[in-house]
């Protein structure tokens, strides 16, 4: 990554990230890149005709680098680029994936109807989330109070409209964030890109979609989701025992 900034038509002034220029021409095709991390949020990515060329070496040397064409664009409009990348699977691949989000959603409805029964969440007036501890406290109902390990699994923004995975979310606490990585995996292993493209264009249902395949992969017992200053929080709820007071 290069530190020199570069300025976009639509974005101003901003750290540039690179891509081929495949990916500039048509965003909507896959991104081989890393896993954003902390300090770089956009890896360099390419496509899948320009990963062949890096596969024969397993790297971009003097071998290979004159064949690929790499294009600067700002950070912005990566993010925008690779996000339009959901929408890169072919019919039969897309109704796997809509026959997948089914089954996982009305599979959620269940253990989330055996989970509210159980443990009368809906009973508590009161939560409070601690995110050094992964806690979701239900309080302040007859029953004892009732702490639910939980694991945060993205966002809902409902001011870009976007959903956001909270293995890319630096801004959230690594003890709830450090289960979800398993979704991704799942993701890679099935070639789900929703399951692997850190933000996309999301509403509410992609919210509880999601959360519904977290909630599968990572064996919760069921879901919930708090509002925040701009959208939603979803997390899953791997267990749950009563707090008697002492
Ligand atoms: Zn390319
Ligand atoms: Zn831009």
């Amino acid at each position: 990554m290069t530190s020199e900034t570069f300025t976009c038509a639509t974005h101003g002034e901003i750290d540039p990230a690179c891509v081929c220029k495949h990916l500039l021409e048509n965003p909507v095709q896959q991104w081989h890149c890393g896993y954003p991390e902390e300090d770089e949020p956009w890896p360099d990515a390419w496509c899948s005709a320009c990963n062949e060329i890096f596969e024969r070496e397993g790297e971009w040397n003097e071998n290979n680098e004159d064949e690929i064409s790499v294009e600067m664009i700002c950070g912005h409009c990566y993010e925008d680029g690779i996000a339009r990348s959901v929408a890169r699977l072919d019919d039969a691949a897309q109704a796997d994936w809509d026959r997948h989000l089914n089954i996982q959603c009305a599979e959620l409805q269940v253990k989330q109807d055996a989970m509210t029964a159980n443990l009368k969440i809906n009973d508590y007036p009161r939560w409070n989330y601690y995110q050094e501890s992964a806690q979701l406290v239900f309080s302040g109902g007859e029953l004892p109070d009732l702490v639910a390990d939980v694991e945060f699994v993205g966002t809902l923004s409902t001011s870009s409209n976007t959903w956001m995975w909270s293995w890319a979310n630096f801004s959230l606490l690594e003890e709830v964030r450090s289960r979800i990585e398993a979704v991704r995996g799942f993701g890679e292993e099935h070639d789900y890109p929703h399951l692997t493209v850190p933000k996309w264009a999301a509403d509410m249902q992609d919210g509880w979609h999601m959360t519904a395949i977290a909630a599968d992969t990572l064996g919760a017992l069921g879901a919930y989701r708090v509002p925040t200053d701009n959208g939603f929080i979803f997390m899953v709820i791997l267990s749950a025992k009563h707090r008697y007071p002492a």
